[in-house]
């Protein structure tokens, strides 16, 4: 491809809204452009990126026999209505009518779809044992989409579906998605870690989140240095079987009032009252969609959103805004407490650990006042205590009691095993050996194809630009042509012939710019392999061959740069193949799938 042909508008300044790298790099590349909040469209670049990420997930996905699908993408109400999800999904499943009058839906998820495609073929078990996939656009109205194409309204997914007569099978399917998904983020050059995880809204019993570590993730995972427990920290119990506190003093009566003007937060209180962020109880006012809620935690803990939803068994909960605290608790944010709290709210629920504080501090419903020497006793209501705090470094494994760290994840994909849920509410069911009728096993396995190519970013670029690993880049060799010579650009337009006669993707810089600029947007491209032809470099008789990570930078002769190059190349595939076996080949016993 020649540069100056190319539809690639890069860009020196980007929106202020791009704060995450990979948006910037995405935007300023030329790779995506935002047509509306959480829509994008891919630019010659950006849709490479995209290609190659779903050739290498295809080709990992047939090898494990699974066989590529296509389906609708625009689904009738009846399928959501039949598994339960039509009121349950909420409000990211897109609603809309047809001219008829008929609710539909775009799909965020197919797991209706193909479960009603597969109870209309099949029979006998004899039928059983096949995995079906697609690579397709997908939409869920999110709520807060951010950092461009990492959390898309509007993005591509791969999602297969397993059916199996028996949980034996289905486990050996989803043990076979869970060494592809190892191959396939290795491949990609990206490091990851398999993660047990929350089934959400898809359902399911056993479920592995495979996360690209990177500071800038936004799910947390909690990770044993011992043992081989790894967990999103959603899952995470903060507490062990053996765990006990000794309640703390009840009695209360000495609490007094003292005013904190501007002191919202625990830090800030802390520091106001010469107490530490232990003494401090910390109110949150929380809203499941129907309630409000107030959930306690010592002041330097953070509240576990899910944990919190179970026990109060709703599918999610939200922190309360602002208008909301403000209404229940007669002050501004900050200065929320749980004394006489409990006639504005459904429930007062506490973190385990608060069971065992006393005279501590703790927000007084009055703004710019906490009370302090408040005991649990003074709360005057019915609190429910439970396992609600987030894990954090320095708590124990609850597995082995060894230390665990955490790490910020970004989500490449997620499996789930769902066993019956779907069969059983949908009818898919068979004939098994004995003539006896029974549900289909199911599992579902989704990545996120277009999120992968920003998470590559998230981990792959520097201050100049992006970095991409070998088999994502939109092409694998730079060919930059200096100078004005024709020369040069003979020489140039040869050794790019001669590459893409080898089957390599070439990019050929022939743009009448100065050697700063061409050296400038090569940086921000972030193609792997490098040639620099120029005048002065073919007077010597050497040719700069580098890659873009800068562990290779040698001078060749000219006639040798095409074989160099295509050698670059041919190595860095075959190094990502032999890590992405090798990573395979433990990522049972990682997981805690095999022994
Ligand atoms: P998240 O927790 O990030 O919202 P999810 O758990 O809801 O994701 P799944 O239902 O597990 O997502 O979907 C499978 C994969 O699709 C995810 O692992 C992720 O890579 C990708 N994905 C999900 N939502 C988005 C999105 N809004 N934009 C881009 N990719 C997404
Ligand atoms: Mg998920």
């Amino acid at each position: 491809m020649r540069y100056s042909k190319a539809f690639i508008p890069t860009m020196r300044h980007v929106p202020k809204e791009a704060t995450m790298a990979s948006h910037v790099l995405l935007i300023r590349s030329g790779s995506v452009r935002m047509l509306s909040k959480g829509i994008y469209s891919y630019l010659p670049l950006g849709w490479r990126a995209v290609e190659n990420v779903a050739r290498v997930v295809r080709e990992e996905m047939d090898r494990t026999g699974a066989q590529e699908i296509l389906m609708p993408f625009v689904q009738p109400a009846s399928i959501w209505q039949e598994s339960g999800r039509w009121d349950g999904f909420g409000p990211e499943l897109l609603r809309f009518k047809n001219r008829e009058g008929a609710d539909y839906a775009i799909g965020p998820t197919h797991e209706e779809v193909v479960t009603d495609l597969v109870r209309r073929e099949i029979r006998s078990y004899k039928q059983l044992g096949f995995n079906l996939y697609q690579i397709q656009t997908k939409y869920r109205d999110e709520p807060r989409p951010r950092a461009g194409i990492l959390r898309g309204r509007e993005f591509i997914m791969k999602d297969a579906y397993s059916f199996d007569a028996d949980a034996e099978a289905a486990q050996r399917s989803y043990e076979g998605m869970v060494v592809a998904y190892a191959r396939i983020m290795t491949r990609l050059g990206l490091e990851f870690r398999a993660v047990q995880a929350d089934t959400g809204a898809i359902g399911g019993d056993l479920s592995h989140e495979f996360q690209v570590t990177t500071p800038s993730g936004e799910d947390v995972l909690v990770l044993c240095d011992k043992c081989s427990y790894a967990v999103n920290v959603e899952m995470a119990p903060a507490y062990g079987d053996g765990w006990t506190c000794t309640p703390g003093e009840a009695q209360g009566g000495t609490s007094s009032e003292v005013h904190t003007p501007g002191a919202h937060t625990v830090e800030e209180v802390s520091s106001f009252l010469g107490v530490t962020a232990q003494d401090i109880l910390k109110t949150v006012v929380l809203h499941d969609g129907d309630h409000h809620h107030a959930a306690l935690v010592r002041g330097d803990r953070e509240l576990n959103l899910l944990k919190t939803a179970r026990l109060l068994g709703v599918r999610e909960v939200f922190l309360a805004g602002d208008e909301d605290v403000r209404r229940l608790t007669g002050a501004d944010v900050g200065f929320a407490g749980p004394c006489g709290l409990e006639k504005k709210v459904e429930s007062i629920i506490a973190d385990r650990e608060v069971e065992g504080m006393a005279g501590f501090v703790c927000g007084a419903n009055r703004t710019d006042h906490h009370l302090k020497d408040v005991h649990l006793g003074d709360i005057g209501a019915d609190v429910r205590f439970a396992d609600l705090r987030k894990v954090t470094d320095g708590d124990g494994c609850p597995r082995c009691g060894g230390p665990i760290h955490t790490e910020k994840g970004i989500e490449g994909g997620q499996t789930f095993y769902l066993g019956t849920i779907y069969s059983e509410k949908m009818d898919a069911t068979f004939l098994d050996s004995g003539g006896k009728s029974r549900a289909v096993e199911m599992g579902c396995y989704g990545i996120g194809i277009t999120r992968l190519v920003a998470a590559a970013i998230e981990q792959h670029h520097d201050e100049n630009g992006i970095v991409w690993p070998i088999e994502v880049a939109p092409y694998q060799v730079h060919v930059l042509q200096l100078g004005a010579g024709e020369q040069a650009a003979a020489e140039a337009e040869r050794i790019h012939d001669e590459l893409e006669r080898e089957g390599l993707d070439v990019l050929l810089d022939d743009r009448k710019e100065r050697p700063g600029v061409k050296f400038f947007d090569a940086d921000l491209l972030g193609i792997p392999v490098r040639i620099v032809v120029g005048e002065k470099g073919l007077k010597q008789g050497a040719l700069e061959v580098k890659t873009r990570d800068g562990s290779i930078s040698e001078s060749i002769p000219p006639s040798d740069v095409v074989g160099r190059a295509a050698g670059i190349v041919s190595d860095l595939r075959d190094e990502a193949l032999r890590s992405a076996g090798e990573r395979a080949g433990s990522i049972l016993k990682e997981t805690g799938l095999q022994k």
